[in-house]
């Protein structure tokens, strides 16, 4: 049975003494009044509430499932999810970062965002029932009419309703250009929305009064292609003037997906039957407002995936203390013993410090960027918004892809931990693995997020948003670069930012004269990049470590030992990884398709 402590400590650390989260916030005008205490409590309830609410749930909601009763199309999530989400709503915890104009708390996003990574280690596929809520949340608010708002926006806030976002068709994926759903224009203003949607998460539930689905779908007079697409809020039940829930409309599960892991969130084939809807932002402009949610939703995924990276590290070190197999090759550890625990043999180290590295790097990167997400929402000085505003565009596709491709290898180191025993059900580890496997897909596939970051966040404003962060690495390598202790961290840093300046000049001339070069090297650039972010984080933690480790503490022996295991064991995956992206798309397009 696994065991979920939530990670306080390092949450305080990143928040505190990495950060100084409170002083930036402080400088924000809706978070004057924040304090460290009210933050470290917020955490500490939000852990107790992930940790013994939720994560109780998490491997019987995997082994019972989600249940459709083909005669109603409701939708059954698994035993106690209903009552967990309740307790979820009365405790306030989906106000917790809304607008105060809807119902919200107006905490800032980046308590929320550790509020979901301790929720996801305990419990992803519940987890995604609010979690996407706050994506559909995000879109009315930033492009609802009055009215939408005042209709949707306190029922968000308050999680009495639930939301999704119904972006995928049979037939159309990736390329949303594809999409068919049509919505014809009635008399009244509303839209009558025909079509089908596929894989749509918590599209069908019982744990919410109404559900308000976020749909994709195309005008009649609309251009091909993306430019003609719009975007609906379509409400499971159809809501009167005065707020009250009216008839059930048109728009209903067809059918639950069977899949390989978060299998207590219901993923719905979704039917639109002449469904009325009214519609969200201009016409033809649907993905723009769209984007608004999926930029949640992509910081959201990351969240997924270090909360697993999270609590699978946590199992297996447990693991490795207490199973004890072979003797160390350097001599007898534990004498009173038939054998040593398994955490004396340096490859179980390293599959453990690899996924701690993950972790603790990850939600360095995720804090920072969820930080400029408040600045970019809140901040009085246009300049400090826009900055924010381009660092954040340049990591959300890191957020998303390195720390879910990250955790795909945690995960899996993890289990490995267990050996057989990682393999049975019983340990719990399998799940996580399966679990964290869709995070690499969903939400733009990791592919897709490679070329987001190439192609848009980086070559097309000619590496100026890369240049911002590039500057905040190299002022630190100035401020860093005559302390001698520094070194082991500061020069691998140095040496990657160059590497990568060059790199993504080279990809640039390449793609110039055919853009398939950017497609072959997008992938491997992506985790580059991701290390250089990853490499500038672990740097910082570092510097904080070795201020304070003389005091003894052990949790900074761990950070600074950590640090120095990432520049040594992890890091140097950048030199294949550059290797590879410089080979070119020759190597992938000699091959004739009729060879394959
Ligand atoms: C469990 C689950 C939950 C989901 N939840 C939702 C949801 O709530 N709402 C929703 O709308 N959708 C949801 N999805 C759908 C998900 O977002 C899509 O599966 C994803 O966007 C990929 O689309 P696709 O599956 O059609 O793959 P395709 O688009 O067919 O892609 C197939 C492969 O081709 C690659 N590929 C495609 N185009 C390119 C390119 N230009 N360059 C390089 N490679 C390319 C892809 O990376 C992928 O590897 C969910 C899916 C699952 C499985």
């Amino acid at each position: 049975m696994p065991q979920y402590t939530p990670p306080l400590r390092d949450m305080q650390f990143v928040m505190h003494e990495l950060l100084n989260v409170v002083d930036q916030l402080k400088a924000l005008p809706p978070f004057g009044d924040i304090d460290a205490d009210t933050v470290n409590a917020v955490l500490e309830e939000g852990g107790k509430f992930a940790s013994q609410v939720v994560f109780p749930l998490n491997q019987s909601g995997d082994e019972e499932g989600c249940t459709l009763d083909k005669s109603t199309h409701e939708v059954k999530a698994p035993q106690g999810f209903k009552a967990a989400y309740a307790q979820y709503v009365e405790g306030g915890w989906p106000a917790l970062s809304c607008d105060p104009a809807y119902g919200g708390q107006g905490l800032p996003h980046v308590l929320n965002q550790c509020l979901y990574e301790m929720l996801n280690s305990a419990n992803q596929a519940w987890t995604m029932y609010p979690g996407l809520s706050h994506g559909a949340y995000e879109a009315l608010h930033a492009h609802g009419t009055d009215e939408q708002k005042a209709t949707y926006l306190p029922k968000l806030t308050s999680g009495v309703w639930t939301g999704t976002m119904c972006l995928t068709e049979p037939h159309c994926g990736t390329d949303l250009g594809l999409l068919r759903s049509k919505a014809e224009p009635q008399a009244d203003g509303s839209y009558r929305i025909t079509g089908q949607k596929i894989f749509i998460s918590a599209g069908e539930h019982d744990l919410a009064e109404n559900i308000v689905h976020l749909v994709l779908a195309r005008l009649p007079d609309a251009p091909a292609g993306s430019k003609g697409i719009s975007l609906f809020a379509v409400p499971k039940f159809l809501v009167g003037a005065d707020g009250a829930l009216g008839e059930r409309n048109g728009v209903y599960c067809g059918g639950l997906e069977h899949k390989m892991g978060i299998h207590g969130n219901s993923t719905a084939q979704i039917v639109l039957d002449n469904a009325v809807g009214t519609i969200v932002g201009e016409p033809n402009k649907g993905l723009n407002a769209m984007f608004v949610m999926m930029n949640a939703a992509r910081l959201g995924v990351g969240m997924q995936s270090l909360g697993l990276t999270e609590v699978a590290y946590q199992n297996a070190v447990a693991y490795a203390r207490d199973r004890i197999q072979m003797r160390s090759l350097s001599g007898v550890k534990a004498p009173d013993k038939a054998a040593d625990p398994i955490i004396v043999h340096p490859d179980v180290r390293k599959m453990l410090l690899t996924a701690r590295a993950y972790a603790e790097g990850g939600r360095a990167l995720s804090m920072w960027a969820t930080l400029q997400l408040d600045k970019d929402l809140s901040a009085d000085d246009e300049g400090v918004r826009r900055e924010a505003a381009d660092l954040l565009a340049l990591v959300t596709p890191i957020v998303k892809a390195f720390i879910t491709d990250n955790a795909w290898i945690a995960t899996s180191h993890c289990l490995q931990v267990f050996g057989g025993h990682g393999y049975i059900k019983e340990w719990g580890m399998e799940q996580y693995v399966r679990d964290a496997r869709i995070n690499m897909i969903y939400e733009g596939t990791n592919t897709i997020q490679s070329l987001d970051l190439l192609g848009r966040k980086v070559l097309a404003d000619n590496g100026a948003k890369l240049r911002k962060f590039g500057k905040m690495v190299q002022d630190f390598i100035e401020e860093e670069g005559t302390d001698e202790a520094m070194q082991e961290f500061i020069n691998p840093l140095a040496d990657l930012g160059e590497k990568v300046t060059k790199l993504t000049t080279e990809i640039g001339m390449r793609a110039f004269a055919n853009q398939d070069e950017a497609g072959a090297a997008a992938v491997d650039y992506l985790r580059v990049c991701g290390h250089l972010v990853f490499a500038y984080f672990w740097s910082r933690m570092a510097r904080v470590a070795l201020d304070k480790v003389d005091g003894g503490d052990p949790f900074y022996q761990a950070k600074l030992a950590t640090a120095r295991f990432y520049f040594a064991k992890l890091l140097p995956e950048t030199a294949t990884l550059i290797r590879s992206a410089r080979a070119g798309v020759a190597p992938l397009m000699a091959m004739d398709e009729a060879w394959f």
